[in-house]
């Protein structure tokens, strides 16, 4: 029997590597060629890979480490070497990932035995006992269920701090005076610098790699989580929706990448949060926001996705088809908001929750762009992009193509970036006006976007409020947002906006 680890499963002390002492590891060069990959997404995946490989050599295991073109291949030479061998792996989360890798083992004579995934706290089993048929499961519910079953912040049967949720106090937009905390840097090791030259040589890519500074072994992994706790945990809550020009991180906590290779544990992620709450490190808005995230969230898309594949994938309630605006791929606009937004993910393969949701996001759905091409944008440009998480967050969460995240879309016009960030002020463009040359491209584009969806919105959730606004507009106004809408179109479409 071996134990075959993919390249995302890499917890050294994971479940599925007890009572045995060979590993599996199979760097395949065909999978990191299908798109255009972020230089340190390959970088962060292929380096975090051959420092587990010697980690688990260190540990006492004997490795098998294959490099070649396709999964195929490399089993082709571990059957040669093992004929009729077991394969023991965890289960992967990604849609039909398990019956593809089954087929490629019993095809060569193996067998492969699937177990569960511990990079979640939920089971599938729990899961779908917890929503039954129905499908119309709602995160809120979902995470008071899991916090009380996994009793974390809890007070007895009750929310500790006596509320499950401190969103009111989490929009707050950092002070002038601001002292941001420090950022973490994980310098390349000799290892990390070679895979990153390998990768960057062989592969197409899109991003610079020369900020790379990504975890990429268990401690520092662990080092990150500690710095984080440290650090920016106490500002998470209050400022996890702002947006500051020149600022990536702001006081989040960078955590994902380790958490989606499985170098961290969604346990010991929010235990380190608790704690610091216990030892009045943080303060209570601050802890909850992010169990929330990591508890909450984090397991409730990889289930709805798990639940909603593969229709997910391939439907769009609001039926659109635009390309994708040329500035996600040049970073050329002078909308100051999205020329940051983008700009950060070219330069590191990150943008926070935020720029992701209501910039990078919030754009394209208003815009009017196909929803799966800037899936496929998100899949290759994050350094976290995993097809369970980054699909039901672009195309559930992100631009409304299906309603089984949310009850109504994150659509809103300049107002909410004038708000939430100092974007605005640096702007060429005037957030206050929708219509005429200087106008604001979101403001125009967000009122044309409820007219056009107005059949499929109009009757949903708490869109009541918004089409009373729309309902208020005069024919004139409208053929003025129309005439913006379609200038904005045209200089979208010729790189000029
Ligand atoms: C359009 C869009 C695309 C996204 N694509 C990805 C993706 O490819 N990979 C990814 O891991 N996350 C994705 N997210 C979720 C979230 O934005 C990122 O997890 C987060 O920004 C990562 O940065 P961080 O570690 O600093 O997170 P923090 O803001 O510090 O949050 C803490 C942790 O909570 C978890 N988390 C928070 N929100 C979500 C969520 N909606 N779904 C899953 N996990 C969540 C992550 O593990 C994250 O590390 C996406 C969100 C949107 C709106
Ligand atoms: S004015 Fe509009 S385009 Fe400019 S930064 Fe603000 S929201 Fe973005």
């Amino acid at each position: 029997m071996t134990v075959w680890l993919l390249g995302d499963q890499l917890h050294p002390e994971s479940h599925v590597l007890d009572d045995t002492d060979r590993v599996l590891l199979i760097e395949a060069t065909a999978v990191a060629a299908r798109r255009p990959y972020h230089p340190q997404k390959l970088g962060l995946v292929f380096a975090a890979m051959r420092h587990a490989r010697d980690a688990l050599r260190e540990a006492g295991y004997a490795v098998e480490y294959r490099r070649a073109e396709t999964f195929g291949d490399a089993l082709d030479a571990h059957f040669a070497a093992h004929p009729g061998d077991d394969l023991r792996l965890m289960r992967p989360p990604s849609y039909g990932a398990a019956d593809r890798l089954r087929e490629l083992v019993t095809a060569r004579g193996g067998t492969l035995s699937l177990v569960r995934d511990d990079r979640f706290l939920c089971s599938s089993d729990a899961f779908d006992e917890w929503a039954g048929d129905d499908d119309s499961f709602r995160h809120e519910n979902f995470y008071r269920w899991l916090r009380r079953r996994e009793d974390v912040l809890m007070d007895g049967t009750e929310p500790a701090g006596g509320e499950w949720n401190y969103d009111e106090s989490n929009r707050e937009t950092p002070p002038a005076d601001w002292s941001l905390p420090p950022v973490p840097r994980f310098d390349p090791d000799d290892l990390t610098r070679e895979t990153l030259d390998w990768v960057t040589e062989r592969f197409d890519t899109w991003g610079e790699r020369s900020g790379f500074a990504w975890p990429v072994t268990r401690p520092e992994a662990l080092d990150a989580l500690d710095h984080f706790v440290e650090h920016r945990l106490p500002e998470f809550g209050a400022y996890q929706d702002a947006m500051l020009g020149g600022e990536y991180a702001l006081a989040h906590s960078l955590l994902s990448s380790s958490l989606n290779l499985g170098l961290l544990g969604p346990r010991e992620v929010v235990d380190a949060a608790v704690d610091a709450w216990h030892r009045d490190a943080a303060p209570i808005e601050s802890v909850e926001g992010f169990v929330r995230q990591v508890l909450g969230w984090r397991e409730f898309v990889r289930h709805v996705y798990r639940r909603t594949m593969p229709e997910l994938a391939e439907t769009d309630l609001l039926g659109r088809s635009r390309d994708l605006p040329t500035l996600y791929y040049d970073a050329e606009t002078e909308m100051r908001c999205l020329d940051e937004a983008v700009t950060h993910v070219y330069e590191r393969g990150y943008a926070h929750h935020i720029e992701r949701l209501m910039l990078l996001s919030n754009f394209a759905l208003v815009y009017g762009a196909d929803p799966h091409e800037l899936n496929e944008w998100f899949h290759f440009g994050f350094v976290d992009a995993f097809h369970w998480v980054t699909t039901p967050n672009v195309l559930g969460m992100g631009t409304f193509a299906t309603d089984a995240f949310t009850s109504k879309p994150y659509a809103s016009s300049g107002n909410y970036v004038d708000r939430m960030s100092d974007h605005c002020a640096d702007c060429t463009y005037d957030v206050d006006a929708t219509t005429g040359a200087n106008a604001c491209p979101f403001n125009a584009l967000y009122w044309d976007f409820l007219d056009r969806n107005e059949g499929t919105l109009r009757g949903t959730g708490r869109m009541g409020l918004m089409y009373s606004h729309v309902d208020r507009k005069t024919d004139t106004e409208w053929d003025a947002i129309r005439e913006r809408v379609a200038e904005v179109r045209r200089l979208a479409r010729d790189g000029r906006l």
